[in-house]
């Protein structure tokens, strides 16, 4: 039945850029025959789930939306992906993304773009568009992102699903393809606060094979469900609450506020001074370690290499030229301008420093508050086209969730209600490896 789902609504939501629907009934047989054999299964057995297609699948195509890669089939699994399938879930597909998941609205994909499933004339947002439009849609029940500035958070929020950026190390970046390495961090997509527990108790823990790995203790992430939040300490930053939200984005994240109040929360206001520089800082830190990240894709090592090329130097150009689309080139040279000797001092470092800055902040508020709360976005999904002539304003679509990478702590994404229609996301932050207290509150929300 859910085969069925996916692939009837798959023309109107196109979520996929690689199903792998035949697979997947072939595992179902086995799941029934286990049952019936009486064997154990896993704790996700015969769940359907979608991976975002800048994760590596053994034998199955891993393109990152890219032409550039449009026809590699790597040889081995994401450390995530050997997890969930050991759990016993079954993969419906690879989900479509911003190329090399740079964007917020699944536009720069390299193939087609993914349609909002709550309003087909809109977008996704991005860049883990296709996962979190399969999972809203019900074409999977749960799927994986990846998140360097937002990229799980604000598509969940366009969508009206939950969506967790854990803590940078709690789960292995093995087998995800590299976009921004310090920020970078996978998380699930849901339909429920209980489901995302589940699917990170499935893929957190450490792993030899990603030297970033937090070599420390994971809970049961779904420990803490069902228990009151009555007392904790709750922060608004000021700086998420001023002008540049939509009133009516404003008036929804109020009520929810609210609400959690009525939980025995106290809410009051707090600071973090630095938030003004969270977007120049990101836009100055990501794109450098994307430019010396993409600087594999010469034609050699992976997949595509242009045809029309007639020395070494020329097939790299014209390999690259026509690899990539053009907001990849775009992060590739504004990397390239930070990194350069002269500018290194003004630009990187600088933006290194601030970036510890906006650490201290978050910092300081976690020794009075247990955790933060600000809308996951300024708007509602917004329509085709609406920001594309204009990278500043796609860019500006994920000022709130910036801050958590640069920070390297999680925050999450829940549906707090509906804005003429559309689904708008509450986020909420937490301390490092907090995971399971921002369930617990979001659970009690939810
Ligand atoms: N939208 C942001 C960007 O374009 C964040 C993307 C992401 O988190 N992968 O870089």
């Amino acid at each position: 039945a859910q085969a069925e789902r996916m692939q009837a609504l798959e023309p109107k939501i196109q979520a996929f850029v690689t199903p792998t629907v035949d697979k997947a009934l072939e595992q179902a047989a086995l799941v029934d025959a286990k049952i019936v054999a009486g064997e154990a299964i896993g704790p996700l057995e015969g769940v359907p789930m979608a991976i975002k297609d800048n994760m590596c699948t053994d034998g199955v195509r891993t393109t990152c939306s890219s032409k550039i890669l449009e026809n590699f089939v790597p040889p081995y699994d994401a450390t995530v992906v050997t997890k969930l399938k050991e759990a016993g879930a079954i993969m419906m597909g690879k989900t479509n993304l911003d190329e090399f998941a740079m964007g917020s609205s699944t536009e720069n994909s390299g193939f087609f773009t993914t349609r909002n499933p709550w309003d087909t004339e809109r977008v996704p947002g991005g860049s883990s568009g296709g996962s979190a439009a399969s999972v809203a849609a019900g074409q999977a029940v749960f799927s994986l992102g990846s998140d360097t500035g937002g990229s799980i958070r604000q598509p969940a929020a366009f969508c009206g699903v939950v969506g967790l950026k854990p803590t940078y190390g709690a789960v292995s970046r093995f087998g995800l393809i590299a976009f921004a390495s310090s920020l970078d961090q996978i998380g699930p997509f849901t339909r429920d606060v209980r489901d995302c527990a589940l699917v990170m108790n499935a893929i957190a823990g450490h792993d030899a094979k990603d030297s970033t790995s937090a070599p420390v203790d994971f809970p049961d992430y779904t420990s803490l469900l069902g228990k009151s939040i009555k007392g904790w300490r709750v922060g608004l930053p000021k700086e998420y609450f001023g002008d540049g939200i939509d009133p009516e984005v404003r008036a929804v994240i109020e009520k929810a506020v609210k609400t959690i109040e009525s939980l025995g929360a106290e809410v009051a206001e707090c600071s973090l001074p630095h938030t003004e520089y969270a977007l120049p800082v990101y836009y100055l830190l990501a794109p450098a370690e994307a430019s010396s990240n993409l600087a594999r894709y010469d034609g050699v090592r992976y997949g595509y290499r242009s045809e029309s090329a007639d020395d070494l130097i020329s097939m790299f150009k014209k390999t690259r030229a026509e690899g990539f689309g053009d907001e990849v080139k775009r992060r590739i040279m504004l990397g390239t301008y930070a990194l350069s000797s002269g500018y290194y001092d003004a630009y990187y470092l600088k933006a290194l420093k601030v970036r510890t800055l906006i650490k201290n902040d978050f910092d300081q508020a976690f020794e009075k508050f247990d955790c933060i709360l600000s809308p996951t976005t300024p708007s509602v999904a917004f329509k085709f086209g609406d920001r594309t002539d204009n990278p500043l304003q796609m860019y500006l679509s994920d000022v709130f969730t910036l801050s958590v990478n640069l920070a390297g702590i999680p925050g999450l994404s829940i549906n707090a209600g509906f804005a003429n229609g559309m689904p708008v996301g509450l986020q909420i932050i937490g301390k490092a490896f907090d995971e399971a207290r921002l369930l617990q509150i979001a659970h009690a929300y939810e």
